[in-house]
């Protein structure tokens, strides 16, 4: 009996996932943040829930920014505190993309670790 219970829930949680895209397996689960199919081993993700990763950054250019993202300055831009100007067509690579006024956290070289405006950089 306790079996059988445990069975028909499991099977509705199931049955509340999309079928496998590929062989159209039924028994599809979650992994993580994708799904998995046991019968032909695809792996993919449900569509539309990147909730995780709520940040929208657009650079000047109204590109789409991601972490990892290589940008190009585009105005030179002094550094808060210092007499440092990170000149204009400097590369910052591996940006992360962070909350606030200054949204993306970077490595300049020569200058280090800084955050910058989306607004004065263009994507790579
Ligand atoms: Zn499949």
């Amino acid at each position: 009996m306790i079996a059988a219970l445990l069975f028909s829930s499991k099977r509705f949680i199931m049955s509340e996932l999309p079928p496998c895209p590929k062989c159209d397996s039924p028994y599809s689960y979650e992994d993580g943040s994708q799904l998995v199919c046991p019968e032909c081993a695809h792996e993919w993700q449900l569509g539309g829930e990147d909730e995780e990763q709520g940040l929208v950054v657009h650079d000047s250019n109204g590109n789409l920014l991601q972490d990892g993202d290589t940008v190009t300055v585009i105005k030179d831009l002094k550094v808060k505190g210092s007499s440092l100007v990170v000149k204009v067509g400097t590369k910052a690579k591996n940006i992360r993309l962070v909350e606030g006024d200054h949204d993306i956290d970077c490595k300049i070289p020569g200058v280090g670790a800084m955050k910058l405006k989306s607004q004065f950089v263009k994507k790579q």
